[in-house]
């Protein structure tokens, strides 16, 4: 069988312990893989790279395209770059995998039978990092959500779901609330669900999602959500399954994939024999079964379960009842590969699907819709003794000149003019939304940059402080911006 190459990184901390650890398993299970090794993290830091990962090393990685990553550790202070972050952006994996299942009795939990995959979007949302302070007051942070990232993920989560035999896949969203960005994933979740009728799937508000997945994670199999929610319900599954500190996880794109463990670098514990390495180890399964190995990734993985099963637990992981003998790391890795042919007798053997190589999405071709701008929102640094909308309103009707209206403002997203109420706090952040002097209500006629410039121009020379500029478009007819609360 022809080998293939992957890239591997040591990292830092407990890194090179745990690394050490997978490779030697990796090897007593005649896993046909070669290796080309790169050095990450505090030490390229600290030689002065702010990324924490030289050019020569981006050129390995670009060769091999899968990647098995130690933890590392960020060094604290400002200018260092989050080097998980920046690969992911970089390479394009647009989708975080994390399989958490319960290991009940012998690694504790109250959900036995626990057994989710949460698909993380991985490249977009919030985590653009586009953060800007703009009045004294007020800072926004902007959420960004394409119709490309959200289908990339979505489909990803059904291939995953069929790869893997998996049953259901369950979306999560605040759509309720958040219309545009999360009603856009919502969209594409219902569109891309019809293709695939023979995997269940059905839709949560997040917030109830993530209760009754705290609740009752039973009831899931693969959820698929935005980056946000699913850091954080990825961590809620891991740390209820009991077993935070031996899960792993995968990064995947169309053509790159970097597997990992959940955990970090431990320095408290590093070069002290005592970091448990199934973290890592259940990452590196992940990747064979990612590079069709799945026989290989199923043999480790019993192997590991076999192991915790009769009792030989690292400390982190040390019961009462279940720990007949507390090992090292590096006795731990002696006993995986002594019960490698091993299956667990009382826990679930491992299961890596089938035909699972490099799960390819590919987009749907679609018309470009027919854009039409119809206004723009001006955002307005303003204040006053009493900061009455009233006065900002009628200033701003006289001010705008003769092709556009002051059609509301809006204090935090609620509308303070015309007819606010007076208990509304408000901020020193106003937008102000204008559109056509002729348009009628709830009918929106087209404008063009030219009449926004105009009126930003008549704003400015009548003293407004004018911090940014929305404009508001209509895509196919269909309103492509939110309404103002009480609009
Ligand atoms: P951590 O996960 O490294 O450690 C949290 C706690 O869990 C510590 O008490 C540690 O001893 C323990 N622990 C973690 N892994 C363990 C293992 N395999 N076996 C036994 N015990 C284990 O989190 P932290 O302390 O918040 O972060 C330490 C460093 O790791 C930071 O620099 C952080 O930026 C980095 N980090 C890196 C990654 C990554 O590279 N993917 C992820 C998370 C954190």
């Amino acid at each position: 069988m022809s080998k293939n190459t992957i890239t591997i990184a040591r990292g830092d901390g407990i890194g090179h312990e745990i690394m050490d650890s997978t490779l030697q398993i990796l090897e007593a299970a005649n896993v046909p893989l070669e290796y080309d090794e790169i050095k990450i993290g505090k030490e390229v830091y600290e030689s002065g790279v702010m990324s924490g990962i030289s050019p020569e090393s981006w050129d390995t990685l670009a060769k091999n395209k899968v990647f098995l990553k130690a933890p590392i550790t960020t060094p604290q202070g400002s200018g260092y770059k989050s080097l998980n972050v920046t690969i992911r952006k970089t390479l394009g994996l647009f989708a975080n995998v994390r399989p958490v299942k319960a290991l009940v009795p012998y690694v504790r939990s109250n959900f036995p039978t626990m057994d989710v995959v949460v698909v993380r979007e991985n490249e977009e949302d919030l985590y653009a990092g586009i953060e800007h302070q703009q009045t004294p007051e007020v800072v926004q942070c902007l959420k960004l959500v394409s119709r490309p990232g959200c289908e990339r993920v979505i489909r990803y989560a059904f291939e995953y779901a069929k790869a893997y035999d998996r049953n259901k896949v369950t979306c999560m969203t605040k759509d309720n609330i958040m219309k545009h960005t999360d009603g856009l994933f919502h969209e594409v979740f219902d569109e891309v669900r019809k293709e695939y009728p023979e995997i269940e799937s059905d839709h949560y508000i997040i917030d109830i999602g993530a209760a009754r997945l705290a609740d009752t994670p039973q009831w899931f199999d693969v959820v698929v959500t935005l980056n946000l929610y699913g850091d954080i319900i990825s961590d809620i599954t891991g740390q209820i399954s009991g077993s935070v500190g031996l899960g792993g996880s995968g990064n995947i794109g169309n053509d790159f994939a970097m597997f990992e463990a959940i955990h970090g670098s431990a320095p408290d514990i590093a070069g002290k024999d005592v970091a448990n390495p199934s973290g890592l180890i259940n990452g590196a399964c992940m990747m064979l079964a990612h590079l069709n190995l799945s026989d290989e990734a199923e043999l480790i993985s019993n192997a590991l379960l076999a192991t915790i099963e009769q009792g030989i637990h690292t400390a982190d992981i040390k019961s009462k009842e279940y720990t007949k003998q507390i090992v090292g790391t590096k006795d731990f890795t002696k006993a995986v590969i002594d019960h490698l042919g091993e299956r667990p007798k009382h826990l679930k053997s491992a299961s890596y699907g089938h035909n699972n190589h490099g799960i390819q999405v590919n987009l749907e071709k679609r018309d470009v819709p027919e854009k039409k701008l119809v206004g723009v929102d001006v955002f307005i640094d303003w204040t006053s003794d009493d900061r009455n909308p009233d006065d900002l309103g009628k200033r701003l009707d006289a001010d705008c000149g003769e092709d556009m209206k002051l059609k509301m403002i809006t204090n935090r997203g609620v509308k303070v003019y015309p007819e606010g109420r007076p208990e509304t706090f408000c901020t020193d952040h106003w937008r102000c939304r204008f559109i056509a002097k002729d348009a009628s209500a709830g009918n929106y006629t087209e404008i063009n940059g030219k009449d926004v410039i105009q009126l930003l121009s008549n704003l400015n020379d009548a003293g407004h402080d004018c911090i940014k500029t929305e404009n508001l478009y209509e895509f196919d007819g269909k309103r492509g911006f939110s309404l103002g609360q009480g609009e």
